[in-house]
């Protein structure tokens, strides 16, 4: 299975875009964060998927299950009366840019404990995705990162979205020290075209920001580059993949489709994490796995909003085939 753990929350999303939070009159409920995004991706290609993640003991908490069992993703969900479940109103701009408000004092999933995540949760991952704001506060980065390791004995490859987003991350240089320290628990590092600029400077390239992150210890680092596509990069190579090109509605999801699509292709490839490098040093393998990411997270463009946006199989087949 790929097992993602960390960010569940209500994404409260305006009935239309282009507004600023302050002049929306009407929202709908939608499950959020990234990587529930990425355990639905996942699902939705026909993958097996679990998402381990903590809530309230409140019906935003009994909704998110049901929106991930919905979704087809098994939901490994710690209840709690200690916090309430996590809630964020989002718009998206006429300009494109996102305005959010968020409860976060801190929300459930924030707290999640390392004891709580059962072992059974783990035993069966081929992958093992985390990321965002689970290890921004105590204890839920240590919960994170020891399920990280944990996955990795059960032969796991570990996999980690930064998915940076600056106004829940205190200030800029909390946020990158917290991202570099997550470097060394992973084995693949996806991070958009922006954030190797966040991290690494304006002036820097692809090629230095990623050999800096191979040098924390990942074997493959994929930079997203939004409708230009993605460019991976190993200790021995790089594969250059372009994007799809489809009518973009709404980028909400697109990383996430993007990842969900990549980790879905190596676990139904039976990649094994000792054998990763390897894998990508196959281009005809290599070349597949990023135009079928890139495919996934082009579809997500097309329709609003993360998870109702994310594509079938049949979807993806129809747009990789024409
Ligand atoms: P993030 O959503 O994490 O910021 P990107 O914007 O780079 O990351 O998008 C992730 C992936 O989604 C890209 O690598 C590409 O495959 C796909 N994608 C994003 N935007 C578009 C677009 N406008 N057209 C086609 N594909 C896109």
């Amino acid at each position: 299975a790929v097992v993602c753990l960390g960010e569940l929350l209500v994404d409260f999303v305006p009935e239309e875009n282009g507004l600023p939070l302050s002049e929306v009159q009407t929202f709908r409920k939608a499950a959020g964060g990234a990587p529930a995004n990425v355990a639905a991706a996942v699902a939705k290609l026909g993958g097996k998927s679990r998402f381990i993640g903590k809530v309230g003991r409140d019906p935003f908490g009994e909704y998110l299950r049901a929106a991930l069992a919905e979704a087809g993703v098994e939901p490994a969900l710690v209840e709690t009366d200690e916090a309430r479940t996590g809630l964020a109103f989002v718009s998206l701009k006429e300009n494109g840019e996102r305005d959010f408000l968020f409860y976060r004092e801190p929300a459930a999933d924030m707290l999640m404990r390392k004891e709580e995540v059962e072992e059974a949760w783990l035993q069966d991952a081929a992958v093992f995705h985390f990321g965002s704001v689970s290890l921004i506060s105590e204890p839920s980065r240590m919960a994170t990162l020891d399920a990280a390791r944990r996955a990795r004995v059960h032969g796991a490859i570990v996999s980690y979205d930064p998915n940076v987003r600056l106004p829940l991350w205190r200030n800029a240089d909390f946020a990158r020290r917290i991202i570099v320290d997550q470097f060394p628990f992973a084995d693949i590092v996806k991070v958009s075209e922006e954030e190797v600029a966040f991290l690494y400077g304006e002036g820097v390239s692809l090629e230095k920001g990623a050999r800096l992150i191979l040098g924390a210890g990942p074997r493959c680092v994929v930079v997203t580059l939004g409708s230009a596509g993605c460019r991976l990069f190993t200790s021995s190579g790089e594969v250059t993949s372009p994007g799809i090109s489809v009518q973009a509605v709404d980028t909400t999801g697109a990383g996430d489709g993007f990842v969900g699509g990549l980790l879905y292709r190596l676990a139904a490839d039976g990649v094994k994490a000792s054998r990763l490098e390897e894998a990508f040093a196959d281009s005809a393998f290599a070349s597949g796995a990023l135009r079928f990411a890139n495919g996934i997270g082009a579809l997500t463009t097309t329709r609003r909003g993360a998870i109702p946006a994310l594509p079938t199989r049949e979807e993806a087949e129809r747009e990789l085939a024409g």
